[in-house]
């Protein structure tokens, strides 16, 4: 495994020093690499890399030297984020919330428009969309679409039908029960970015901030495991170790003990 265990490191601040950039040191990596790496990731939010960056001062900045032991890791990583707005709540335990693995519907949901065929042209003209795609057009209620899930991902793709024509939202609910009973889980396309940078008991830290409707996803936790169409694996990277720390810690109160 190249994964870098900080959290036992002994080495002399001097031999840090001098640690070669990228893979030297049996996989270690600088604070710089590791931002370099962050501020690339595509899939990160701006929420989730001042997660990953707050978690990657503490390890290998704040806490680099002699034994690293979690409460001061993930105190300092809490007090980097600082709080939210009300003050109540940790800003680092918010992200952590919003990084747990999950399936967000893309932005068809919010089209709504009526896809059941046009039988005549609308008078806009030749170039309006209801004309262009053949379909009626007409703004559908929130509760009036059909999930198709495809094949291969899972993902909805919605269908959505105005209030006129409600029979053929019937029959293509009828037609897609079959077909999307046999589709799979969907695949996570949000979060799981902690667990591609960082070990630690992850499952516990997303089951403690979401609340029991959360599940793991079957793909896994880490975003890096996610197969994505028409992609290739992502290949293994050195992981950091941060131990999980326990549930009194993670109920420390906010800003106003410091
Ligand atoms: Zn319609």
């Amino acid at each position: 495994m190249g994964a870098l265990h900080l959290a036992h490191t002994t080495q002399p601040p001097a031999a840090d020093q001098n640690r070669t950039k990228g893979k030297g040191g049996g996989g270690a990596q600088t604070f710089a690499d590791f931002a370099r790496q962050v501020y690339g990731d595509q899939r990160a939010t701006p929420l989730a890399r001042e997660l990953l960056l707050a978690f990657g001062f503490a390890t290998m900045v704040a806490h680099s030297e002699h034994q690293q032991d979690a409460p001061a890791v993930w105190t300092t990583a809490r007090r980097a984020m600082g709080t939210t707005g009300t003050g109540r709540e940790w800003r680092l335990d918010q992200a952590i919330a919003e990084d747990a693995p999950r399936y967000a519907t893309g932005k068809d949901r919010a089209e709504r428009a009526c896809s059941a065929p046009r039988l005549r042209p609308h008078p806009d003209g030749p170039d309006d969309f209801r004309n262009r795609l053949g379909i009626c057009g007409a703004t559908a209620d929130w509760e009036h679409h059909a999930v198709e899930k495809q094949a291969g991902t899972g993902w909805y793709k919605y269908h959505w039908f105005c209030k006129r024509h409600l029979d053929h939202l019937a029959r293509v609910r009828e037609q897609l029960a079959e077909p999307n009973s046999r589709a799979p889980e969907p695949i996570p396309n949000r979060g799981g970015l902690l667990p591609v940078y960082f070990e630690s008991d992850w499952l516990s830290a997303y089951r403690h901030r979401v609340g029991e409707r959360w599940q793991p996803p079957i793909y896994g936790l880490s975003a890096d495991d996610w197969p994505v169409p028409g992609a290739e694996p992502v290949a293994p990277r050195p992981r950091l170790r941060l131990a999980a720390v326990d549930g009194t810690l993670l109920t420390e109160t906010s800003g106003a003990s410091w």
